[in-house]
């Protein structure tokens, strides 16, 4: 059962007296700055806050948060956000997090209902559209629905990668790096998609992968 309004205040005091109770100086340290190494982009989606499901600490992450976790860059407020996270935070981890169940990429996916022409969704509707014929494969459209979580995560990952602010940072230092999460609300647990950011940045460089991206590269194709 969700509190009353009236009753948030009241766990506002409770929470200031425990924080007090553990760490007498928290909210003076606190109110010194904030220096987060990760920069989290996920879901508005109100099952799927970043503090609770990583047990990473105020301070320790910054977030931008959107109807499923999409990062266009001709949206002012996503791109502010990561160019403030780069050149201003110096974030080393960039996680774009997609949850399993997003109410987004279901409106996307329907032909006909809530959100069928919502420009913010075009996006998602077009990563649909790209993928379709690995998508017919599958045999359900839970499945379908699951995976196209997965692909707009990684399509956003890319869009991250490609963001010249982000790619100057890690062509001269080599940071940071980019993380494709699925937070899967049937069990709780995150899922790293393993996006190869590396190789995204290399290519966009125009750069071969060296011989131990290659050689790697190479077992993962025979492994299949
Ligand atoms: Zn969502």
């Amino acid at each position: 059962m969700a509190l009353s309004y009236e009753e948030i205040f009241k766990k506002n005091r409770e929470w200031i007296a425990k924080k007090l109770g553990e760490e007498p100086d928290y909210f003076k340290n606190l109110s010194k700055g904030q220096l987060p190494s990760y920069l989290f982009i996920g879901c508005s989606d109100s099952r799927a806050d970043p503090e609770e499901i990583t047990g990473l600490n105020l301070g320790d992450i910054f977030v931008h948060r959107n109807i499923s976790n999409i990062v266009n860059p001709i949206d002012l407020s996503a791109t502010s956000v990561i160019q403030y996270g780069i050149e201003n935070l110096n974030i080393r981890h960039i996680i774009v997090c997609g949850h399993y169940g997003c109410g987004g990429v279901s409106a996307a996916m329907k032909k006909e209902g809530l959100g069928k022409n919502s420009p913010w969704l075009q996006i998602i509707k077009d990563i649909h559209r790209i993928h379709k014929s690995e998508l017919d494969l599958l045999e359900s459209d839970e499945m379908r629905y699951d995976r196209l979580v997965e692909l707009n995560v990684i399509e956003q990952c890319q869009n991250v990668l490609e963001m010249d602010v982000v790619k100057n940072q890690y062509y001269s230092k080599r940071y940071p790096s980019v993380h494709g999460w699925v937070f899967d609300i049937r069990t709780g647990k995150i899922i790293d998609l393993n996006f190869d950011y590396k190789k995204g940045f290399n290519e966009l460089r125009g750069e071969r992968p060296n011989f131990g991206q290659r050689l790697f590269g190479l077992l993962k194709k025979l492994k299949k």
